[in-house]
């Protein structure tokens, strides 16, 4: 054993080899830390002599299933100039913490190919070891992150725990990237991203999202030059939620047959129509001619769709206008709550045919957020 080897095989450096020691399940290793002429932080001369040691313990990367640790006899430094006297920090330090850099970095790359358990398992360390280093490296990803480029994001809510807990995540639509994600999904809880938002994209142009009123209110306050753009998917459900309310409310009116009939179509009802096969659209357009307001509502569903296929911001505004009336003109309490829905966001709708963003990097990012959620537990 050497000091090289202490340097080349585990990082550490700025400390004399001494001796090791082999145990059952470890190897500790003694060191000392070398003189080296540094700075004062006091009065930056480099004029020092040792003054006072102490002895400390760090967990350093494993040799295969051997823990390994370093014993190490610290010096404080006494300034001869002006008397200032301080523990020097060596390179491998991280901190106050009690792992060597190399060992933080190694978990590190552990955690990105399995969770935090098998992780603390494996390297033989707490859970809470583990998870303090999962902490600090999501921290570091995101704040790694640089935003000036930024011009289109799209931020989604995402529920953890069983829907217990819900997160807000950021993505730069254009490179599928997370940029940030923080826990709950309150205007307090955002704010503090759109803030640095503020100051540092200043490319940015819009953000995709659902109709939450809290994002709406966060976003309108603190940027109020970035348009909103209603996701295509998250209204396009709400439209779908819209239809299925009607269907229950129909059901109710029927006897128990006509209930099972109503409630197996459900998820035909809420396809596109036009995708369906020749069978499945005879099947929907039986339920359709025996229900009206049902009829009503699956056509009114169904036109929607063709809003995003408007030229222009002009006919969409026209479209949109017409299809608030239609759906108006029917009477139906649920069609009404939804062009009410649509009306108040009209701006935000209207706003896709500015910028032509739309979640369409969903799928990878749940797949993303899968994964965090896998490291997290
Ligand atoms: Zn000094």
């Amino acid at each position: 054993m050497s000091t090289s080897i202490l340097y080349h095989a585990y990082g550490i450096k700025g400390v004399q080899y001494k001796s090791a020691q082999y145990e059952k399940s470890s190897i500790i290793y003694s060191a000392e830390m070398v003189y080296q002429k540094i700075h004062c932080p006091k009065c930056s001369t480099k004029n020092s002599h040792f003054k006072g040691q102490k002895k400390r313990r760090f967990r350093m990367t494993p040799v295969g299933r051997k823990k390994c640790f370093l014993d190490v006899i610290l010096h404080r430094l006494k300034c001869v100039d002006c008397g200032h006297q301080w523990w020097p920090r060596l390179p491998f330090m991280k901190g106050k913490s009690q792992m060597t850099r190399a060992f933080v970095q190694y978990a590190f790359d552990l955690l990105s190919m399995s969770t935090v358990q098998n992780v603390s398992r494996l390297l033989g360390v707490s859970w809470n070891v583990v998870k303090r280093i999962h902490k600090m490296k999501l921290k570091k990803l995101y704040k790694k992150i640089d935003v000036k480029d930024v011009k289109y994001i799209s931020l989604d809510e995402f529920a953890i725990k069983k829907g217990h807990v819900y997160m807000s995540a950021f993505t730069d639509i254009e490179s599928g990237r997370i940029i940030h994600a923080v826990e709950g999904r309150t205007v307090d809880d955002i704010t503090p991203f759109l803030l640095r938002l503020k100051k540092e994209a200043k490319n940015l142009k819009a953000i995709a999202m659902d109709m939450s009123r809290p994002y709406i209110t966060a976003i309108t306050e603190t940027l109020p030059d970035i348009d909103i753009v209603f996701d295509h998917f998250h209204v396009t459900a709400l439209m779908n939620k819209a239809l299925d309310e009607v269907r229950k409310e129909q059901q109710e009116n029927l006897n128990e047959m006509g209930r099972k009939v109503l409630k197996g179509q459900r998820f035909l009802l809420l396809r596109n129509y036009k995708d369906l096969e020749p069978e499945f659209k005879d099947r929907v357009d039986a339920i359709l001619q025996v229900n009206e307001p049902l009829f009503k509502a699956h056509v009114l569903k169904e036109q929607f769709s063709l809003f995003w296929e408007q030229n222009s911001l002009k006919e969409a505004w026209i479209f949109i206008d017409q299809w608030i009336s239609d759906a108006n003109e029917t009477g139906i309490s649920k069609l009404k709550k939804m062009a009410k829905t649509l009306d108040n966001h009209r701006i935000g709708l209207l706003n896709y045919f500015k910028h032509r963003i739309s979640n369409a990097a969903a799928e990878g990012i749940n797949n993303k957020i899968k994964t965090m959620k896998r490291q997290a537990y």
